[in-house]
């Protein structure tokens, strides 16, 4: 009986996990339900630390914002696409958003959980992106974020190492309660470092393409620049192809779909483009 406990634990966190939307749908429609088991506090407060920690990282090497009028024009972008996260959560407004440049010849920018975002200048460098493309790429990211892909992601692998660590208990391959511990902190960690790190899937991919396109042309940013750009990234990994292309296959799928979908939020971004301000 000692040893079903961790399972039936297990069983009863799972009864008590919600399946839930994280964002209302758009113009551009994107419904699904998520299944979460970590609370979004959790999630964000992992997220900041390792945040934390990579400002300290780049601070130390020197690449932390190295130019200013990079940093600028990045925090200017951001702060437009940030008023318009509205659309699909009115909380969001209230995250403790940051926004840097890391200097790296890498093709890359992300946004972590709760708002963390970071553009590498090689993404502008390289690519010689304009506006609307930075746009682009920012509003994809953020729109992971507002979407809570990362907390999906942990709350998926975590669902995975705790049905292992139940059938590990039911066998007793360990029926040392502190090992048990040691062995779920481990787990835990690790999972942290897994969701952070791997790429999202298709649906969240195509969920962060759309949500990323309406932000952009509701901040009056063009969105012919989200195929633009990753056509240029796209030409570019042809030569080199950049890491954020490994978790970004640019497939003429993507692109079809983008093109698509622009019809729908020109309207959107004629709008924002006439409004005063
Ligand atoms: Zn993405």
């Amino acid at each position: 009986m000692k040893k079903l406990l961790p399972a039936l634990a297990a069983l009863l966190l799972l009864a008590s996990c919600a399946n839930t939307q994280t964002t209302q749908s758009g113009a551009v429609g994107v419904q699904r339900k998520q299944f979460m088991m970590l609370s979004t506090k959790q999630v964000d407060s992992m997220a900041s630390q390792s945040y934390v920690q990579t400002l300290k990282t780049a601070d130390g090497k020197k690449t932390l914002n190295p130019n200013p009028q990079q940093t600028e024009r990045v925090r200017t972008i951001a702060k437009r696409l940030i008023n318009q996260t509205k659309a699909f959560r009115p909380d969001a407004a209230n995250w403790k958003w940051e926004v840097n440049v890391e200097g790296s010849s890498e093709l890359n920018a992300y946004c972590m959980p709760g708002g963390k975002i970071m553009v590498y200048t090689g993404l502008m460098e390289q690519l010689n992106t304009t506006d609307d493309e930075l746009a682009a790429v920012m509003g994809h990211e953020i729109s992971h974020a507002l979407r809570e892909h990362g907390r999906e992601r942990m709350s998926e692998a975590y669902l995975q190492k705790i049905g292992l660590l139940g059938i590990a208990a039911i066998v007793g391959i360990s029926s040392d309660s502190r090992d048990n511990a040691a062995t779920t902190l481990k787990i835990g960690s690790a999972v942290t470092a897994v969701a952070l790190t791997l790429p999202h899937s298709r649906e969240q991919e195509r969920e962060a393409d759309r949500m990323g396109l309406e932000l952009a042309a509701r901040a009056g940013f063009d969105p012919h620049a989200a195929v633009s750009l990753w056509r240029k990234m796209g030409a570019h990994a042809a030569k080199k192809p950049p890491e954020f292309l490994s978790t970004h296959p640019t497939d003429d799928s993507r692109i079809k779909e983008l093109d698509a979908l622009i019809p729908t939020v020109l309207p959107l971004y004629e709008a924002a483009k006439t409004r005063p301000g």
